[in-house]
């Protein structure tokens, strides 16, 4: 049967930040009305121990939150099913098996790399948000006898999901080889010392890495990429006869091609298509414009946190640690507007403290430009960055029991 229905108070997408609304709901009441969460699977992965459950460390049971469980505990209904379309101006959601209205709305479901629509059917390149179907594929290939890894970004989700893969596959005994691919500084905006030591935990596992690596497609197990850096060196002597045509010429020098059986899309995330099909106001990346108040900038009654929604008082990164700091802010908003109080505005930190895994049981941070590292392997600081970093994951998690 398809989903209908009016709500005071629809939550949609099962991000960190709406998953934490609801858990301080539950320590301090929700608000009144009738209220439902929507997402597109019952289970919603919690980033933070998404590189330990690659890693083999984790158990999936442990990284997922239990979104119908939780509804349930509030008196708030829960439905799976995804969203298509917004048309906030007439209170109404598309959702992919019907449509709901409501009197306000609020936002929360995150951002992917390349929408697998887009990436030409090929079961090979499998980006890492939808999480359940990267987890599916990964579970597949490590089954699979394979001889190439490609792991495309730069960042630090991209060197967390290598370097546990890497370690996976060590444990397995696997020969399959791993690299890294990447445009633009690795890990930019990290410490010196943070960055060498990556490196260095790279190198370690026999991770290749190919810098200057602008991802295109795949083709018959080879990834192709271009450089980023102009023509590359030796073009305009080799190769350049008479007839040739000189930009097809530049295009192949500039073309890099891997052998690739999986290719692993870490990429930067961008805004969902239906955004731009919507009556919201976005920010220039396209993501939902939002005040401090995470309210939509023209659409009053709807708010928007996490990788969705771009705070243009307050720009920062798209990362987990900001999803979960503006969930405060959004509980109290959503409350307060429903009972007519006044709004607070969010303050988010520009400093925040980062812990990277390294594949085995150790991990590496920084705080802002402070490393919380060395340029080499420093075992203990390392293990113990770790079990911090695990209590931390964990403690989170228990929030949703
Ligand atoms: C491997 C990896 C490790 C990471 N580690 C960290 C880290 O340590 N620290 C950090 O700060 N950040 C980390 N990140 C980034 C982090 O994952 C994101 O910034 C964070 O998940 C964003 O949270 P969110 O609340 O916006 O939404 P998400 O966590 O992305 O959740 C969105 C939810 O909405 C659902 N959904 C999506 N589209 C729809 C739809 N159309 N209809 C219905 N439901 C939908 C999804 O299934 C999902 O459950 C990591 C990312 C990766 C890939």
């Amino acid at each position: 049967m398809p989903n209908s229905g009016h709500y005071s108070l629809l939550l949609v997408g099962g991000g960190h930040s709406h998953a934490l609304v609801l858990a301080q709901w539950r320590r301090q009441g929700r608000p009144k009305g009738r209220i439902a969460l929507v997402n597109d699977h019952p289970f919603a992965p919690y980033s933070g121990m998404l590189p330990g459950l690659l890693a083999g460390h984790y158990q999936p049971e442990q990284c997922f939150i239990d979104l119908a469980k939780l509804c349930a505990s509030l008196d708030i209904e829960f439905m799976v099913d995804s969203l298509q379309g917004v048309q906030a101006s007439q209170r109404q959601v598309q959702l992919g098996q019907g449509q709901l209205s409501f009197d306000y709305l609020s936002l929360n479901t995150g951002a992917q790399p390349q929408p697998n629509s887009e990436l030409g059917g090929e079961a090979a390149v499998v980006a890492v948000k939808p999480v359940h179907g990267f987890l599916r594929a990964y579970q597949q290939a490590l089954t699979a006898q394979q001889h190439n890894w490609l792991v495309v970004g730069g960042g630090a989700a991209a060197v967390e999901v290598v370097l546990a893969m890497a370690h996976r596959l060590r444990n397995l005994g696997s020969h399959c080889r791993l690299t890294l691919g990447y445009s633009g500084q690795l890990l930019a905006g990290y410490p010196r010392a943070l960055v060498s030591r990556v490196q260095q935990q790279l190198q370690d596992y026999g991770v290749q890495c190919q810098a200057d690596f602008r991802w295109l497609s795949w083709q018959q197990g080879q990834a192709i990429g271009r450089k980023s850096s102009g023509v590359a060196d030796g073009v305009q002597g080799a190769g350049m006869g008479e007839g040739m045509d000189k930009n097809v010429a530049q295009q192949q020098a500039q073309e890099v091609r891997l052998p690739a059986d999986r290719v692993w899309l870490c990429t930067p995330v961008r805004p969902a298509h239906w955004l731009a099909q919507s009556d919201l106001a976005l920010s220039p990346q396209g993501f939902m414009a939002v005040t401090p108040e995470l309210q939509s900038l023209n659409q009053p009654r709807v708010f928007a946190a996490g990788d969705l929604a771009d705070c243009l008082a307050q720009p920062r990164p798209k990362a987990g640690v900001f999803a979960v700091r503006q969930a405060p802010t959004l509980a109290h908003n959503l409350s307060a507007i429903m009972a007519g109080r006044p709004l607070r505005a969010l303050r988010l930190q520009q400093n925040f403290l980062s812990l990277l895994a390294l594949g085995n049981q150790q991990a590496i941070g920084s705080k802002g430009q402070l490393p919380l590292a060395l340029p080499w392997r420093c075992p203990r600081l390392e293990a113990w960055l770790w079990q911090q970093k695990n209590s931390i994951d964990r403690r989170f998690m228990r929030q949703f029991e």
